[in-house]
Order: C-alpha cells, then sequence, then structure tokens
C-alpha cells in the first residue's frame, strides 16, 4: 500500500512539473504571474531593455519585466517561483542599472527586477558620530551623493563612474582610488535588508544574521536581492586638488603608488594609468589640466612610447587651500616621475567623482556609448606585478591605443574576507582594467574579435604564468571555470547558495549554477 501510495504521488508530482514546463513553453508568459497580488506591475511585451547591457555583446530576453512598488512585489514574485519548485525553470535577475558587461543582470526566459521602480521608502540620512545613509537597492550612487550633500556628508568609498545601482555594485566589490584606505564599498556598508531565493525578507549586518551580510557582499547576486543599504558616511569637503604626473620606468612608478598607499598622510584619491602609443596626449589634458611648467611640457613627447600616469586627488574645503598646497608640494616631493610632468587641476568634488559622465555625455552625443565593451578587470598580486607589465604592455598590447587601461594599488588589510569576493593572495594587489570601447563591424585593432582576442591572450598568460590573478567582475562559461576562480572557497559559496537561494532562482546571468543545483 505504501508503495502504491509512493508511486501515486511521484506520478502526481511528475504531472505537475510536466504541466508547469508546458504552461511555461506554450503560453510562453507563466499567467499566473498576471495574477499575483502586487503594489506595481509586471510588463510583458516591454521587455527589450531588459536584455541590454553596456557591455552590449549578450542579449538575453525575459519572460516578463517586474516594475516593485514595494519589497513585499520582490518577496511574492520570488516566493511564487519558489513554490513552482524544482520542476519549474523558471528564474529571476536583479537589474540595477544593467552596467553589466555579459548579460550578468538578464535572465533567459525568466523575471528581470527593474530595481530603480524600487523607490520606496525614500534615502534617509542619519547624522551624528558616525553617520549613515539608508538608501533602495536600486538606487544610483550619483542620487545617493546628492543626498548625502544635503547633510554636508558622502559615502567615503566609490567608483570611478557614479550612474551604477547601490545593488550592483555592492554585488561585486566596489573599488576606485579610495580604496587604498577606506576598502571597497562592501567595506563600507553596515546593514541590508534582502529578500533571499526562497522569498524570505532578512535584515543583516555584522550582528545580524551575518552569515547572510556577508555572503550577499561580493556575492554576484547570488543569495539574494539587496532591496536597502545602510552606507557609511563621512564629512565631505568642497573641493579636490586633482593630479597627474607621468613615469616611463615602470618600477618608480609602482614603488610610488605602493609607497602612497601606505603612508600615513597622504592623498585621499590614489589611482593610475598606462598610455600607448598616444600621440599629443599632453596637449588633450590642457582644457582640464595646467602644467605647472608649461614651457618644460610642452617639449615633453608622449608619442610613441610607454607611460603611466600616476593620478592623485587631495580633498580640501577652500579656507585651507594654504594647508592643502603645502601637504601636496611635500608628498610630490617624495617621488620620482618626470619633473617636466606635473599637471594640476582643481574640481568641486561633486565634478570630480561624477567626472566619467562628462565622458559619457561626450561620447553619447557621438554614438560612441552604446557599442561592444569588451573589458577585462583584472586583480594581480603585488609581487608579480612587473611580470604583469612587462609580458602585456610590452608584448601582447604593443600595437593598440584602444581605451583607457586602469593600474592602481589597494591593501588587501581593507576588505573583509567573510565575504564573497575571492582576492589574490597577498597583502598588496594591484586592480588592472582593460576598459576598450570596439568599433562596431571594424575588422581592425579596433574591432570586437581583435580585441577579445587580445584579452584571451592576456588571461592565457596570467594562467602559464601562474600569476595568482583573479578576475574582477568575473566571467566564466563553465562551472569549472568558477570553481577555479573560487579555489577554496567554492565549498563555502555552495554552502551559501544551498542555504539561501537552494532553487538557484537568482541572477542566471552569472552562469555559474544551472537551476536547479
Ligand atoms: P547590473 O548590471 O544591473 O547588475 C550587476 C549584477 O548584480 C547582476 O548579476 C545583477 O543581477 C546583480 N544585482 C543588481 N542589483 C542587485 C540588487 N539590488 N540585489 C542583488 N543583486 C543585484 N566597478 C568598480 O568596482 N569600479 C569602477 O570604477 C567601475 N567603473 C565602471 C564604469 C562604467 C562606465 C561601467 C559600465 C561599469 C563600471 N564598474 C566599476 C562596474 C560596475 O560596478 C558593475 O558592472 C556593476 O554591477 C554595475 O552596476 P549596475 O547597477 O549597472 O548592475
Amino acid at each position: 500500500q505504501t508503495n502504491t501510495l509512493f508511486i501515486r504521488s511521484f506520478t502526481i508530482l511528475f504531472l505537475t512539473c510536466i504541466t508547469i514546463k508546458l504552461n511555461l513553453c506554450f503560453s510562453g508568459i507563466p499567467s499566473s504571474l498576471k495574477t499575483l497580488p502586487i503594489d506595481g506591475h509586471f510588463s510583458f511585451d516591454d521587455i527589450h531593455q531588459a536584455a541590454r547591457d553596456f557591455g552590449n555583446r549578450y542579449q538575453y530576453f525575459p519572460l516578463a519585466v517586474l516594475h516593485p512598488k514595494s519589497v513585499s512585489d520582490i518577496a511574492t514574485t520570488i516566493t511564487h517561483i519558489w513554490q513552482m519548485g524544482p520542476g519549474s525553470e523558471l528564474t529571476l535577475a536583479a537589474r540595477g542599472h544593467g552596467h553589466s558587461l555579459e548579460g550578468q543582470a538578464q535572465a533567459h526566459r525568466g523575471i528581470v527586477i527593474n530595481m530603480e521602480s524600487l523607490r520606496g521608502p525614500e534615502m534617509q540620512v542619519y547624522t551624528g558620530k558616525f553617520p549613515y545613509v539608508d538608501v533602495p537597492g536600486g538606487e544610483l550612487w550619483i542620487k545617493v551623493l546628492h543626498e548625502s550633500l544635503k547633510h554636508g556628508l558622502a559615502p567615503k568609498s566609490w567608483t570611478d563612474y557614479l550612474h551604477l545601482s547601490v545593488g550592483g555594485t555592492l554585488s561585486n566589490a566596489g573599488i576606485s582610488g579610495q580604496a587604498f584606505r577606506h576598502g571597497p564599498q562592501i567595506s563600507n556598508v553596515h546593514q541590508l535588508e534582502v529578500v533571499t531565493g526562497k522569498g524570505e525578507v532578512v535584515t543583516c549586518s555584522e550582528k545580524q544574521n551575518a552569515d547572510l551580510f556577508h555572503s550577499i557582499l561580493g556575492g554576484l547576486g547570488q543569495f539574494g536581492i539587496i532591496t536597502r543599504a545602510r552606507i557609511s558616511l563621512e564629512p565631505a569637503p568642497k573641493m579636490v586638488k586633482w593630479i597627474r604626473v607621468l613615469y616611463s620606468d615602470f618600477s618608480k612608478f609602482t614603488k610610488d603608488q605602493e609607497h602612497l598607499i601606505s603612508a600615513e598622510n597622504t592623498f585621499d584619491y590614489i589611482e593610475g594609468f598606462v598610455i600607448l602609443n598616444r600621440a599629443g596626449l599632453l596637449n588633450n589634458w590642457r582644457s582640464s589640466f595646467n602644467p605647472q611648467d608649461p614651457v618644460q611640457a610642452s617639449q615633453f613627447k608622449s608619442d610613441g612610447r610607454i607611460l603611466f600616469c600616476l593620478e592623485l586627488a587631495k580633498n580640501y574645503n577652500p579656507d585651507k587651500t594654504n594647508i592643502v598646497n603645502k601637504e601636496i608640494e611635500s608628498l610630490l616631493s617624495q617621488l620620482s616621475y618626470i619633473s617636466s610632468t606635473l599637471f594640476l587641476s582643481e574640481a568641486s568634488y561633486v565634478e570630480f567623482l561624477d567626472r566619467v559622465h562628462l565622458s559619457e555625455v561626450k561620447l553619447r552625443s557621438k554614438g560612441l556609448w552604446e557599442v561592444p565593451h569588451p573589458w577585462l578587470n583584472l586583480l594581480i598580486p603585488r609581487s608579480k606585478i612587473h611580470n604583469f607589465a612587462e609580458e602585456v604592455f610590452g608584448n601582447i598590447l604593443t600595437n593598440t591605443s584602444n581605451g583607457p587601461i586602469l593600474i592602481y594599488p589597494v591593501n588587501k588589510s581593507k576588505w573583509d574576507n567573510r565575504t564573497s569576493i575571492v582576492l589574490p593572495e597577498e597583502g598588496i594587489f594591484y586592480l588592472v582594467a582593460f576598459l576598450p570601447s570596439a568599433v562596431p563591424s571594424s575588422t581592425g585593432s579596433d574591432g570586437l574579435e581583435h580585441i577579445l582576442t587580445q584579452n584571451k591572450r592576456i588571461l592565457d598568460f596570467c594562467e602559464a604564468a601562474h600569476l595568482g590573478v583573479k578576475q574582477y567582475l568575473p566571467h566564466y562559461n563553465t562551472q569549472e571555470e568558477w570553481m577555479a576562480h573560487f579555489g577554496s572557497r567554492w565549498e563555502v559559496f555552495i554552502q551559501r547558495k544551498l542555504a539561501y537561494d537552494p532553487l538557484a532562482i537568482l541572477a542566471p546571468g552569472q552562469r555559474i549554477f544551472q537551476k536547479a543545483i
């Protein structure tokens, strides 16, 4: 009798799964979504935007886009998918501002949540000794900045570009020139509100549901949807002294960078970039930077050389201009840059932080923003950076000058090793970001195929030379590659997935787990 009961139950379950699948296949749209009790709405036709991203290379169409008006809209939708059980293939991806590179915020025949619709509760700034701001997960950093500035405050750690969502950068790390001191953005969050892959709404922090808190940070969207984040703030400066100096000697360049990120009294922002085959570069800078010595600077030739630019900024308030000038003079006197290449500029704090947006506006006006972006971001251990530079800048990239190449070190001690991000083994590592734009239909060195081949050569070299490099904003096609990426952290990652999203509903565009694991 038990056997018959078992067979009957199994048959019913099997038939239910088949019915759900047939429903999905034939109707195309899970009709049950239409009847879910939510405050916002689903759109089933206007889904094209959700199948695009900044990378402009992958396009997976969802079945529906959820425009939530409340956290409970998100919880209701996930609970609905959760209750369909492992038989359903429906997945769900949060889309922040869609600035992923390889479809990470997309969900093929699944549901995409347009996180920017989740407006409430509104941003709330708390002043006091340890100020912070509570923001919706889909809020853009530029708006977080403006809201905090109303109280004379600002977040401490940034990305170079602020038109990205809080949930999107916290799912990766959020790295910029302040990370050497404050750590990445994921080191500057006090608390999160999350909807897990089971549809549960959970508040988490260092002290409350700490494992979920650490899982989510750098967790590539795998463990829950960030609906709210509490971001640490500091008093905001009004102005920034913005400085660029050049090196032709890579050793001197990195020695100075590492000295500056380790010093007590130092700049507030430390980055750098590589200049390959750029004729007339310094002339281009003149619109925004003044050479300290115009005559000598005009005689400096950048043509055909590999140069390394150290980019620095010091925050200040106008009543302290003299003091900050002296501090900068003293700091610069410790460096070994080419003396004729000191360029200075001043900007308001907002102008400085939002600097990449200016380039966006220019590129958009020329139709050059919405092109393929085959970017490659690597984290490289300090002891291997010379090896890397010699081969990559001196050999692999010799015939190209496509897009910026950022290079700067950060201190690992400012990262929390309980979060989900994986890092190189050493105490200091470099972010090296290759940020090209591909010219559509070009077959030359600025074409997509050529750039992708170059990226592969760089990755192959890193692997063959055992440099211990980790990808930032990682992208892989197989689970074996993901396992290699996570290394000894893979087991923890799997445990977290089983705990918070056991049916592998969330963030399918990262291609880490097949539904279900
Ligand atoms: P999306 O592309 O929308 O999403 C990214 C991933 O996060 C997806 O898997 C998505 O499902 C998930 N996700 C999104 N929102 C949530 C949420 N609320 N909860 C859970 N998961 C979520 N990065 C840096 O660190 N430093 C930089 O200086 C930097 N500069 C950049 C400049 C430009 C021009 C661009 C295009 C990108 C830059 N990035 C930088 C990379 C950027 O941080 C990531 O691509 C980030 O994910 C983009 O945020 P988004 O809101 O567009 O995320």
